[in-house]
């Protein structure tokens, strides 16, 4: 007997989110750890307003997406999460590692409200944590009664992440505030600060010294960081190439 269990099933994204996250790296490991705003925008025949009738009751809402960057790279039976230093192991069913079968994510974001961009219907969300570009498979509501359990157990990550200071360059502080200044970079300084002090740096890099320069990339810009005694320093940012 085939124990596979397969069905004639096409999925299609119904939606491309649109973020800060330029790259992978930074980009924090689940939702609602930073106050990142993007926007989901609807794709044909998605794309209409009676479609999302009746979403803005809510104040958050469930992403399911792809991880369109990593499918190429299959899936494996174990992995090392990052919470546990790389060292053990886990089974994918066990984790929210992003190389799954199906490359399925699922992340409860915040809901601002139905915007008109360019002529496209969209939606203003922020917390998410997803990689520009994301194809989003469906949206449901989020619904307190039912997926609020406040007395579950979080099991290797019960906790939210311990959060390290953030410190700015002279010259890092100046071209902060000039792009803030601007309207397309609104909040770029808790953006930043926010994306850092998660220290986005994978788990062999923190148990020793550590003198790389490191980037993300973030909007249009890049920015320019190390660490030393446990603190981040913003060095400099550079509009991408
Ligand atoms: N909350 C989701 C979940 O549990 O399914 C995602 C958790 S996953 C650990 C979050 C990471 O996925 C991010 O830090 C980023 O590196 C990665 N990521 C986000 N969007 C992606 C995409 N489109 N393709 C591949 N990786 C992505």
């Amino acid at each position: 007997q085939d124990s596979k269990v397969s069905f004639n099933s096409q999925i299609n994204a119904v939606a491309i989110c649109r973020t800060p996250y330029k790259q992978k790296f930074g980009i924090p490991r689940q939702p609602g750890l930073v106050n990142a705003t993007g926007y989901i925008e609807f794709e044909p025949p998605f794309n209409h307003i009676d479609a999302v009738r009746g979403i803005e009751q809510y104040s958050h809402i469930w992403l399911l997406f792809c991880f369109h960057e990593n499918l190429a790279q299959g899936w494996k039976t174990t992995v090392r999460p990052p919470r546990l230093g790389g060292n053990e192991k886990l089974g994918v069913f066990a984790t929210r590692s992003t190389f799954r079968p199906n490359g399925i994510g699922q992340s409860v974001v915040k809901l601002h409200g139905i915007v008109n961009r360019k002529g496209k219907i969209c939606l203003a969300i922020s917390g998410m944590d997803l990689l520009d570009g994301t194809p989003i498979i469906d949206i449901k509501p989020y619904i307190p009664f039912s997926d609020a359990i406040v007395d579950a157990k979080g099991g290797i990550a019960q906790e939210a992440p311990v959060l390290i200071p953030v410190s700015y360059s002279p010259l890092a502080q100046k071209q902060i505030a000039q792009y803030a200044a601007k309207e397309q970079y609104h909040g770029l300084n808790e953006l930043i600060e926010g994306v850092l002090s998660q220290d986005p740096r994978p788990a062999y890099k923190k148990a020793k010294d550590d003198p790389k320069l490191y980037q993300v990339a973030l909007y249009d810009l890049d920015i320019f960081w190390r660490i030393d005694a446990n603190t981040i320093e913003v060095l400099e940012l550079k509009p991408t190439n």
